[in-house]
């Protein structure tokens, strides 16, 4: 019997990973109406900002609840000689004022991990382990755990140890109620996750427009100001370009903004 995706949050939907999907190519993006809850995982402050405010406001908009994790406080960030033991509670801050501007307002931080030293641990598996299970989202973006060698900066060794740590912790320990079961004691029972996104993938083959939500994304990442108040002006001319080429690379026409993504289907 086919089950019907996304009912039983503990059983993969096998039959319709099988008849949704053509072996070979790219999975497809679930509608946005079957899905509740997604969390956002990224190593730093700002991270998630630049590579998916448009997509993430057009999920507030649309109804679903966003939640954004944060491995590090990214005290290693910013182009001035602010006093490095202010950078985590600064970072933190304009973290969330960034997200408000999305409309999320559910911003969490791990602890316990230093920017620029991100490892994809046991600890930050469990970590991450214990957020998945306490949000219960069906859709989970992360950093990509493999280098693109054309773009480096996306590349950066934190955002591809957070997306390891990202997708172990997704893939099975969530779902295992043999992992970490002092988890299940705490409250905290195992959870299927249907669906990844990954940001700055080697290979995306899915786009966003997000010309509708593109102020937001300027706004957001005006209020990571320790890390972009130095290219003044030059900021919103930076994402627009960026955003243009992305959807010149898709099709998506004149005047268009996209985002882009490499999404897998977990049943
Ligand atoms: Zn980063």
């Amino acid at each position: 019997m086919t089950q019907p995706a996304g009912l039983d949050p503990t059983r993969p939907n096998y039959d319709g990973l099988m008849t949704q999907r053509t072996l070979g190519q790219p999975a497809t993006a679930r509608p946005d109406d079957d899905i509740q809850r997604v969390l956002v995982v990224s190593a730093h402050p700002d991270d998630c900002d630049f590579g998916a405010a448009g997509t993430i406001a057009g999920w507030v908009d649309a109804g679903l609840r966003v939640t954004i994790l944060l491995c590090t406080h990214g005290e290693q960030g910013g182009f001035d000689d602010t006093n490095r033991e202010q950078m985590p509670a600064l970072r933190e801050r304009e973290q969330v004022t960034a997200s408000a501007a999305l409309g999320v307002t559910d911003v969490r931080f791990l602890h316990g991990h230093r920017d620029g030293w991100l490892e994809p641990s046991w600890e930050l598996q469990r970590q991450i382990v214990e957020v998945i299970r306490d949000v219960r989202p069906q859709r989970v973006l992360i950093q990509s755990p493999e280098r693109g060698y054309d773009r480096i900066q996306a590349s950066h060794p934190d955002h591809l140890a957070a997306g390891e740590a990202a997708i172990r912790a997704i893939y099975p320990a969530a779902e295992n109620r043999f992992s970490w079961p002092e988890l299940i004691e705490a409250g905290l029972p195992p959870w299927h996750v249907n669906e990844i996104w990954i940001m700055a993938h080697p290979q995306t083959s899915h786009v966003v427009d997000v010309t509708d939500t593109f102020g937001r994304k300027v706004a957001a990442l005006e209020a990571h100001a320790s890390q972009t108040g130095h290219l003044g002006d030059k900021l919103e001319g930076f994402l627009r370009a960026w955003g243009v080429a992305v959807a010149e690379a898709f099709g998506l026409g004149e005047g268009r903004l996209g985002e882009c993504f490499h999404i897998m289907d977990l049943g």
